[in-house]
């Protein structure tokens, strides 16, 4: 019986899906604004978004997990003020938004490459989306919660009495953040009113994406997009949406204002899970903070991406992960000590055999505990070192990795492991070089192993 805690009833509540009948599950993740890198802080909220799906599809539920990918209309702050995120990232880059959007996009999918998570079956860009998103704007107005000044387009919150109760958002609070903020636009119906639609006058008047509209010339306010693509792609109603924390004050209650005041149905989501962050002395890991490391630094470091995934998973994830090298360096070596017993079990003869029934079941009790991955891979420890028989210890770990994809189906022989291009190519030539009995071009070529890749050739 999979347990969700939801975000917003803040209740711990058991799992069922909308659609019971056929068993589907609709899953929308809040991805990336594609301005700038991604980094270790953004992997560990990826990778959490990615063992939710898993952990699903390994009890059977059919799911579609959606993603987005933010190429426009996301401001410095999340509550409409400051420039748009990604032409700030186009003038500091010397490139144009559209170049800076697909160069980080690509970074981006790289970095879920690199921790064998690009698995989302829609990834939507919010820029491929606007008829949509102002199709949801138009449909605002028609329900009576949207108007416009001369400035932008906004959604009414006082029309929508549960606004200030969701995620219990303190909204004083967000009055004194709207005061503080310089530039407001005093034709706005209360504080806490947000944009659905810039148009580009005053201080967007040269803002480059800019699209036509019923109000005029602009760019989307940052929060439509994903109730404009969430119930594109999952319908109006669906079950499971994730996000960082940081979403719960601004974003996600935007979003459900704006799904429900659409489509008039009620709740838009039925489950809420909510992500904490990846922090370095305690402080979130974050750009601005330059505290930052990007996957491909891990690894360059010469770290697996998977040791650091093997790291995320020992805290829960809706609990703060403390990173340092310390951890990852112990991260790597469990990781290494598991891959070792996977090799000295590969011997046994695994056809036809099951996973262990009762290891399995204390291993998807800890998954459906609100994906609690530091019990999981407890159990899995426990598993390793239980007196089971090897072949029945094998399969009962790999299914395990059917979840936690932490490479366990790749783990071969040293010999067997993928070598890079040059490798292989100085073997072969050294190969050939034995056949055509040339001792002098063998021996040269076995000491570039040695010297470069430091390998060393035994010959039979
Ligand atoms: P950003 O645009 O850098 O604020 O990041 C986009 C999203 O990634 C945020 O809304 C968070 O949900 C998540 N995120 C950013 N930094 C971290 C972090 N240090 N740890 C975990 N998640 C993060
Ligand atoms: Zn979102």
């Amino acid at each position: 019986m999979l347990k969700i805690y939801n975000s917003l009833t803040k209740k711990t509540e058991v799992f069922t899906p909308i659609d019971k009948i056929n068993n589907t599950v609709g899953v929308y993740s809040c991805g990336p604004t594609v301005y700038d890198y991604s980094h270790i802080g953004h992997g560990r909220k990826y990778v959490a978004d990615n063992i939710i799906v898993r952990t699903l599809r390994y009890l059977g539920y059919k799911v579609k997990h959606v993603m987005n990918i933010t190429d426009v209309g996301h401001l410095v702050s999340d509550a409409d003020t400051g420039e748009d995120k990604l032409e700030k990232g186009a003038k500091k880059a010397g490139k144009t938004v559209w170049e800076v959007a697909e160069f980080f996009t690509r970074d981006f999918f790289e970095m879920l490459n690199l921790l064998k998570i690009f698995e989302a079956d829609v990834f939507c860009k919010a820029t491929e989306h606007i008829p949509e998103q102002i199709k949801q704007i138009e449909r605002l107005f028609e329900n009576g919660f949207a108007y416009d000044t001369a400035e932008a387009v906004y959604f009414d919150v006082s029309k929508f009495p549960s606004y200030k109760e969701l995620f219990g958002q303190n909204l004083s609070e967000k009055i004194v953040g709207v005061r503080e903020e310089v530039v407001t636009d005093t034709n706005k119906k209360n504080a806490q009113d947000f944009v659905l639609w810039f148009k580009a006058v005053g201080k967007y008047k040269d803002h480059t994406m800019r699209w036509e509209s019923p109000w005029g010339t602009g760019f989307p306010g940052w929060h439509i997009e994903c109730s404009a693509m969430s119930t594109k792609y999952l319908g109006e109603q669906f079950d499971i949406h994730t996000g960082g924390i940081d979403h719960l004050s601004i974003h996600h209650p935007n979003e459900i204002a704006q799904a429900e005041g659409a489509s008039g149905k009620f709740p838009f989501v039925k489950y809420w899970i909510h992500h904490d962050f990846l922090t370095v002395d305690n402080k979130k890991m974050s750009k601005s903070l330059g505290n930052t490391y990007r996957v491909t630094e891990i690894k360059e470091k010469g770290y697996s991406p998977l040791a650091l995934k093997y790291l995320y998973l020992l805290a829960h994830h809706s609990r703060p992960l403390n990173f340092t090298f310390e951890a990852l360096d112990s991260a790597a070596k469990s990781l290494n000590k598991i891959y070792s017993a996977i090799l000295n079990l590969q011997n046994s003869n695994i056809q036809n055999v099951l996973p262990d029934p009762n290891y399995r079941a204390e291993f998807l009790s800890a998954m459906e505990d609100d994906f609690n991955t530091p019990v999981a891979l407890a159990v899995l420890w426990k598993t390793l070192k239980s007196d089971l028989d090897n072949s029945v210890k094998l399969v009962t770990i790999l299914d395990f990795d059917k979840i936690l994809g932490l490479g366990f189906f790749d783990v071969k022989p040293a010999q067997e492991k993928e070598y890079p291009e040059r490798v292989r190519e100085l073997i072969t030539k050294r190969e050939i070089a034995r056949k055509e009995r040339n001792w002098e071009e063998a021996d040269k070529l076995r000491e570039e192993l040695k010297r470069v890749f430091n390998i060393e050739v035994k010959d039979n």
